[in-house]
């Protein structure tokens, strides 16, 4: 059965709106687009007078090598919250085909559901000895039971911390075959020392992994993630995209920070936030008021406090602003805290009461 039975009905012969730059004239004086004929003086080289390409070949090339995927598996998007959107927008009619989330966990897999008007399936993770994990059985329950279209693993999980395995990936995927897209956001997995659900895509072409330059290449404002799926999948979801994703300025800033040079300094970055999380775990575990410190395989620590507010404004009072966990469900006394530079780590660590212990 093809990927494409998965995608709506009344979408899978859709073509898109024909922008200026998808057809294939060719010509020397372009008048096709209601573009100026002269740069803005600020824009230097001119660069931005045309409408970029829908997906600039350059970064295509950049971000293929990158993950180690043909370019044809790419879609490049505002982030990869505008592939998450048009993941649920691409395969849910509205009321009727259900998004399958695992909370708590990163939000917006919910606001694009809602937006949709999906049904939200909610599989809460299990609270276990290893930390918060994904319950596979409960999940493939559900895909059997209900007219799920989506469902969103997140590995390594937002705020959870923890990687799924291969294996429950391939669990999953395996219970939705012909049933629904399994999509892995993997958001921080240049943290985390499991394999990526890349290595799957093979084995199943209704998977599909989400990757973002937002987090260790620590371009967030750049606004440039990617959903990696079967090229037929990616082709449908391309022509539901807006006509002009992907700003020429975010492109060449994004293909610079991708080069040898950059990439060079995104894996030193990388290993001093491991070694940093490595060394504030066990330092904030110690702390007294502190119940638990999930282990991470991402960039930050979720921490249980027997006073959550009083570590909030103790942080505050510090000037350091962390994520507020409280209202998610089972997080009533968490907090997330985004790894920073040493010294940042160290003013947690004084702002909660190391500094009075010693
Ligand atoms: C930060 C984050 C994203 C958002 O990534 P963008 O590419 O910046 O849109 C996606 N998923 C998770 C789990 C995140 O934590």
């Amino acid at each position: 059965m093809s990927v494409l039975s998965l995608v709506r009905q009344d979408l899978r012969e859709f073509s898109g709106y024909k922008s200026a730059r998808t057809e294939t004239l060719r010509g020397e004086v372009w008048l096709n687009a209601n573009e100026s004929a002269w740069p803005n003086p600020a824009d230097g080289e001119g660069g931005c007078r045309r409408y970029p390409d829908p997906q600039p070949p350059q970064l295509q090339a950049a971000l293929a090598s990158l993950y180690g995927v043909a370019v044809d598996s790419l879609l490049i998007g505002r982030g990869s919250d505008e592939a998450i959107d048009l993941l649920v927008r691409t395969t849910c009619v509205p009321g009727r085909d259900a998004v399958l989330v695992t909370p708590p966990v990163f939000g917006m897999y919910a606001v694009s559901a809602r937006l949709q008007g999906a049904p939200l399936l909610e599989v809460p993770l299990l609270d276990a000895i290893d930390g918060l994990v994904v319950d596979v059985a409960a999940i493939t329950k559900a895909i059997a039971g209900q007219p799920v279209k989506l469902v969103f693993l997140c590995s390594p999980l937002n705020p959870g911390g923890a990687s799924l395995s291969l294996d429950m990936v391939a669990a999953i995927a395996q219970a939705a075959e012909g049933r629904a897209l399994v999509v892995v956001d993997e958001a921080y997995a240049e943290f985390s020392d499991m394999p990526s659900a890349l290595t799957l895509l093979k084995q199943f072409d209704h998977l599909v992994v989400l990757r973002t330059l937002s987090k260790a290449h620590a371009l967030a404002a750049a606004r440039i993630g990617v959903a990696i799926a079967a090229p037929e999948l990616t082709a449908v979801l391309r022509r539901c995209q807006a006509p002009y994703p992907v700003p020429t300025p975010c492109a060449q800033l994004a293909v610079s920070g991708l080069d040898d040079d950059a990439l060079q300094a995104t894996r030193a970055r990388i290993d001093l936030v491991v070694a940093e999380r490595t060394r504030l775990q066990p330092a904030l575990a110690a702390l007294p008021g502190v119940r638990r410190v999930y282990d991470s395989q991402a960039n930050f620590l979720l921490v249980r406090f027997e006073d959550a507010q009083a570590a909030f404004d103790a942080l505050l009072s510090a000037g350091v602003v962390v994520r507020d966990q409280r209202a998610a469900p089972g997080l009533g006394d968490a907090l997330r805290i985004t790894i920073g530079t040493p010294e940042q780590n160290d003013r947690v660590l004084s702002a909660l009461g190391a500094g009075r212990k010693t």
